[in-house]
């Protein structure tokens, strides 16, 4: 098919690099005399109608700003039957003959769906989370580990001052990936993910063992959704004697200026993107393996094992 207009949106939490995925879309699309839609708050702004022509214009100097200029969302009416065909429809309505989605796991789901009603879509992995199993790297993610490294650090001094344990909850969104880069980062006693099962007697044992080699402060890194960390604090108070304080992160995380790796991937990726939408190809999600981009069909894509790097987890128990 002759492709004239394509599409595109950023879905699931926002991640630094989305800004440059467009951008790289728009420069990309216009070398090919292509139109381009944003299409505004995710899987929304299909359902709403919610799209505007973005031109070279709109995207010069986005590179270096989080967040994303296209804004992102959650959208439940999506997921149903109906909320699937009013997507189509706006599709079909503003003649989008492709769909770039820039987003994680779940945004794929919707991709797929998309593309079985006919519109051509091709997936962008935009997570801070680096949850995905089809590629090596997701967008945000680098950013994210700095920010959040970057507060620990903050943390650790004000906790070496006072003889303090700091549990410190990172983003991750049901997986460990931010948690382990920045627990091996940030010298931490102990880390605790959602891969590994947590075994509470251990980090005791390690902070004593440590106590007593002249060890005062400590870092617990811990990813979210799996504890209260503010209980964790008291425990560890409680039981080693260490006055202990707990801090959520938060969406802080999410935000700032992305890294060079998130520019580099956003660019990379948006060019394959509107590459592969070029060359006919449909339910494609575009990723990294071994510093080069590669697509897998989406359910492929989606279907393939967990990536976490055990070998990196195994260094950083050593180090506790
Ligand atoms: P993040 O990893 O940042 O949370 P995500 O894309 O996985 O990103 P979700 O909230 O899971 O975030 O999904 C984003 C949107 O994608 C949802 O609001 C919904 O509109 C759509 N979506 C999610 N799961 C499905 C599904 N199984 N089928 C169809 N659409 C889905």
């Amino acid at each position: 098919m002759n492709i004239k207009r394509i599409g595109i949106l950023t879905s699931g939490g926002d991640a630094p690099g989305m800004n440059a995925v467009i951008y790289s879309v728009v420069k990309n699309a216009f070398e090919h005399n292509l139109e381009v839609l944003g299409v505004y708050r995710g899987y929304n702004g299909l359902i709403n109608g919610n799209l505007k022509p973005l031109n070279l214009d709109d995207v010069k100097d986005i590179i270096k700003r989080g967040g994303t200029i296209l804004y992102s969302a959650r959208c439940k009416e999506f997921q149903t039957g109906e909320g699937l065909q009013r997507a189509v429809k706006t599709c079909k309505d503003n003649k989008i003959d492709g769909l770039i989605v820039v987003g994680g796991d779940g945004s794929f789901k919707g991709a797929n769906n998309l593309s079985k009603e006919g519109i051509p879509c091709i997936g962008i992995p935009g997570t801070i989370d680096n949850d995905i199993a089809c590629t090596e790297y997701t967008l945000g993610f680098g950013t994210a580990v700095n920010t959040a490294i970057e507060m620990v650090d903050k943390l650790s001094d004000t906790m070496m001052s006072h003889d303090r344990c700091s549990v410190v909850e990172v983003m991750g969104r049901r997986s460990g990936y931010i948690a382990l880069e920045v627990g091996v980062s940030v010298a931490a006693s102990y880390i605790v993910l959602p891969e590994v099962e947590f075994d509470k007697k251990d980090l005791f044992l390690k902070m004593e063992k440590a106590m007593k080699n002249g060890k005062k402060h400590f870092i617990v890194v811990v990813a979210e959704g799996l504890m209260d960390v503010f209980e964790l604090a008291k425990e560890i108070e409680k039981t080693t004697g260490v006055e202990s304080r707990a801090t959520v992160l938060g969406h802080v995380q999410r935000g700032g200026s992305p890294i060079a790796k998130d520019r580099i991937a956003g660019v990379q990726f948006g060019q394959r993107a509107v590459e592969l939408l070029l060359a006919g190809k449909v339910k494609r999600v575009v990723g990294l393996k071994s510093e080069k981009i590669v697509d897998y069909d989406i359910l492929e894509g989606l279907a393939l094992d967990s990536k976490f790097p055990k070998d990196l987890y195994d260094v950083a128990k050593k180090m506790f």
